[in-house]
């Protein structure tokens, strides 16, 4: 009775980001197949060489179209660092999304091989048999990862067909979703946290903007530690201690706060670690980056403005000579 107590915070936890992470996923592989008219909410269609949004159409050969991607990506990871900050890694990212789908579901639920979720370093049951078909089952789920991301630069329906004909009529492409594939599959087996904490780009966004403001996982009482270590053991990335203090690979996942919470809950009513920033400033915004809500919101608007400014700049320049409409009078 006792410990299922004391797993509670962390299961509540696990639940939470579950169904945050279910949501998402549905509403990312959603958003690019929303269309009114032949027209899709959000879609950067290089096949038809035009930038599609909000059920409006504009002409771009592929530069341009190149061009308003980069610049439409720059504005969502600074508007999300700006305030959510490394909450997105630990929650919303697809890779993170991906990770606790095989950790949690795959190897914890279904094949039952790892005795915790996500604990590192865990003496793993030897169960060859399971972890084979877990490994197989990765291999499936990370075949079929990257569609929606390629849903989101070819309308999907022509993409499937071309995943249907084994990507004959387009080697290149398959060579490429095949290397994402691949990767994804060595990401979450081998490499763990590598990509979210050396390559990619919102990681490297977080570390330019960082402020003594912008939130992290921190001791709120060092002395009251049981010396437990359960926060190192449920961290999913290798060799993270954050005992030791603020550390810029951390993902901001909040498993260390909610399994620290279940471990001295006997004693007290709030966990050691918490979200904090180097003020250690309570009762903030629900922004993470920044301790006022103005700024964040000037920040955003700025942001915002500057992106869209750019963006209609790019798809005003018409340029049809690489243009390969089927049906040029929608436009
Ligand atoms: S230190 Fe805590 S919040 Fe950061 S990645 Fe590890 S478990 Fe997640
Ligand atoms: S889980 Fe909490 S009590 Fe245990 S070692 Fe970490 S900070 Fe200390």
């Amino acid at each position: 009775m006792e410990k299922k107590e004391k797993m509670n915070r962390f299961e509540q936890h696990a639940r939470y980001k579950n169904k945050l992470a279910l949501f998402v996923t549905l509403a990312a592989i959603a958003l690019p197949m929303i269309s009114f008219e032949e027209r899709h909410l959000l879609l950067f269609n290089f096949y038809h060489n035009r930038f599609e949004i909000l059920f409006f159409a504009f002409e771009v050969n592929t530069p341009l179209l190149a061009s308003i991607f980069v610049v439409f990506a720059v504005c969502v990871i600074l508007v999300f660092n700006f305030t959510y900050a490394r909450y997105f890694c630990g929650h919303l990212c697809p890779k993170t999304i991906l990770k606790n789908l095989f950790t949690e579901v795959i190897e914890g639920k279904i094949f039952k091989i790892i005795k915790q979720k996500n604990i590192q370093n865990e003496t793993i049951d030897k169960k060859p048999l399971q972890t084979f078909f877990a490994y197989i089952t990765l291999g499936v789920v990370t075949l079929a990862a990257p569609l929606p991301f390629f849903f989101y630069f070819i309308p999907y329906d022509i993409f499937m067909q071309s995943v249907l004909n084994a990507f004959v009529d387009a080697p290149l492409l398959g060579m490429f979703y095949g290397a994402i594939s691949l990767y994804l599959f060595a990401e979450i087996l081998f490499f763990k946290e590598f990509f979210c904490s050396y390559l990619c780009p919102y990681q490297l966004v977080h570390a330019i903007t960082y402020n003594e403001e912008k939130s992290y996982y921190a001791f709120s009482d060092k002395e009251a530690c049981i010396a437990c270590d359960m926060c190192v053991k449920v961290c999913p990335v290798p060799d993270l201690d954050i005992k030791k203090g603020y550390d810029p690979r951390c993902i901001a996942c909040g498993d260390c706060s909610a399994v620290c919470a279940d471990m001295v809950e006997a004693k007290r009513s709030t966990p050691l670690l918490v979200y904090t920033d180097a003020k250690g400033v309570k009762n903030r915004s629900r922004f993470f980056s920044f301790a006022g809500k103005k700024k964040v919101l000037l920040l955003v608007a700025a942001t915002l403005i500057l992106g869209i400014g750019a963006i209609a700049t790019l798809a005003s320049q018409k340029n049809l000579t690489s243009c390969r409409f089927v049906n040029e009078s929608l436009h």
